[in-house]
């Protein structure tokens, strides 16, 4: 029986996929066993399979089948179209790179990584300034090796399909308007949280509740792993999800919502269509999308007081007695707690946006040559003032906190926001369609939530762009009112009721 080019195309992507995995899984295990000397030995094993993994990638028959699907025009079926639009796009970027260009570029990372790590707590941002413009600069030449017309674009793009810095500049600009009173009101506010309470929380209990959290909200341990890691993240497919948490045992809070964002990634890898797994048919659709899951459960869910109706007995249990003497208002406010801080990963929800909106603001201006790498910590500054009211001390608080770009990683920072606002519409849209679902959470039962997330978003792999799926299933493009009316909802009554 002889295949059709769709056929050994899927072969051809879930064999890539499967050497892909094991990538991952090293990459996995190497923040969360690896012993302190072996990292030498990791990396001779990972460049090796690194190895496997591109030719398995860009194997010729790879090309000659999507442009025999291609070929097909309008008579492909929906499938082939989605597939084909996809891998094109992944498939170039691996085979019309030249080999050169990719060792430079690694190398560079490399490198400029390691310049940050010294830069950033010298608070020097002239050591660093240099391989940020190789950085911009590669950037732009890989965009204009793949016939990308707009360098800043094809990044964007890269992240969240279909999103352009026009429209997310449009976006932004509505967000701003009425984020930034609604943060003065807030952190103006005579009310606030107290964290000194939360001392002492032993690791242990801490982990005995996430587990609890994330498996109420619907995690299959039998399909994936919660271990401990510096950074939390979730890696891994829909057969094997591996995500990661960590203990601050004066803030035990923090890997409850640590837990629940990751637990929010890992529902999303989960609910992906695994007979299809390794193919835009069994992938998310973008970084904002997943951010948009891991921040609806973090958030909407996690914050809420629904949820606490059913968890807090159990969270002053699990940690008995140290939470004796802290009311419930005054817990929920630390669950909620909102304040100025400049750094973006220490920030809150209401805060963190605008956090985001400073990046995006830089780099595009980085990116349109309207701004020098140069100038950038004055204005940095200057945005700082502007959009969260801080004078900045240093410039490791400030233009140098972040990792992403010593690794070229622009267009990155808008998704977060993007899945903040995508998570409210969602949020918002399924309350519509079940007025009484958190009266499920009061319950422990998250089953309808997460239910109506697999069909409306999770089935779908990459069948649509970003903004096509978030009209598709509430109705309406993309838009900032829905995170401005939850944050209102949310916070004004706390803060400023
Ligand atoms: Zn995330």
């Amino acid at each position: 029986m002889s295949t059709t080019p769709y056929e050994s195309l899927v072969a051809d992507l879930k064999e890539a996929n499967a050497i892909g995995s094991v990538l991952s899984l090293l990459g996995w295990d190497q923040q969360v066993n690896l012993p302190p000397q072996s990292h030498d030995r990791r990396g001779e094993q990972m460049a090796a399979l690194s190895k496997v993994y591109f030719n398995a990638a860009t194997n010729p028959r790879i090309g000659e089948s999507l442009s025999a699907i291609e070929a097909k025009g309008d008579a492909a079926t929906d499938d082939e179209k989605v597939v084909r639009k996809h891998v094109r796009k992944d498939y170039d970027r691996l085979t019309k790179l030249s080999a050169e260009f990719v060792a430079e570029k690694a190398r560079l990372d490399t490198e400029a990584f390691q310049v940050w790590t010294q830069a950033k707590p010298a608070s020097d941002f002239a050591m660093f300034a240099p391989f940020l413009q190789r950085q911009i600069d590669m950037a732009k030449r890989e965009a204009a090796m793949l016939g990308e017309p707009d360098a800043y674009d094809y990044f964007i793009d890269k992240h969240d399909p279909g999103m352009t810095a026009v429209r997310i500049e449009a976006l932004f600009n509505e967000l701003k308007r009425d984020l930034v009173p609604l943060v003065r009101r807030i952190v103006g506010s005579p009310v606030k949280a107290d964290r000194s309470r939360f001392k002492g929380f032993p690791a242990e209990l801490q982990r005995v509740f996430s587990r609890e959290v994330s498996a109420a909200v619907g995690f299959n341990f039998d399909r994936g792993r919660l271990d401990t890691a510096v950074h939390p993240f979730c890696s891994g497919d829909a057969k094997d999800t591996r995500m990661t948490t960590k203990f601050k045992e004066d803030f035990p809070l923090s890997s409850v919502f640590s837990s629940l964002h990751e637990s929010g990634h890992a529902l999303y890898e989960q609910g992906l269509p695994m007979d299809m797994l390794g193919t835009p048919l069994g992938e998310a659709v973008g970084m904002g999308m997943h951010e948009s899951q891991s921040r609806l459960w973090e958030n909407q869910v996690g914050r809420g007081r629904a949820f606490w109706k059913r968890f807090e007995p159990r969270f002053r249990e699990v940690f008995a007695p140290r939470l004796d003497g802290v009311s419930s208002e005054a817990l929920y406010l630390a669950i909620n707690d909102v304040g100025l801080t400049p750094v973006r990963v220490d920030s809150d929800e209401v805060t963190y946006n605008l956090h985001i909106i400073l990046r995006f603001e830089i780099e595009r201006a980085l990116f349109a040559g309207t701004l020098a790498v140069a100038d950038l910590p004055g204005v940095w500054r200057a945005k700082a003032k502007e959009l969260l009211g801080l004078e900045l001390r240093s410039d490791a608080e400030g233009v140098l906190q972040d990792v992403h770009w010593s690794g070229g990683a622009f267009g990155y920072f808008p998704s977060y926001c993007i899945g903040n606002m995508i998570a409210s519409q969602l949020w918002y849209t399924v309350l519509k369609a079940m007025p009484d679902l958190e009266r499920d959470f009061e319950r422990g039962d998250f089953s309808r939530l997460l239910g109506w997330l697999r069909t409306n978003i999770h089935a779908h792999g990459r069948r649509y762009d970003t903004e096509d799926l978030v009209k598709r299933v509430t109705g309406e493009g993309i838009s900032p009112k829905h995170l401005l009316r939850y944050l209102n909802e949310r916070y004004v009554p706390l803060y400023c009721g």
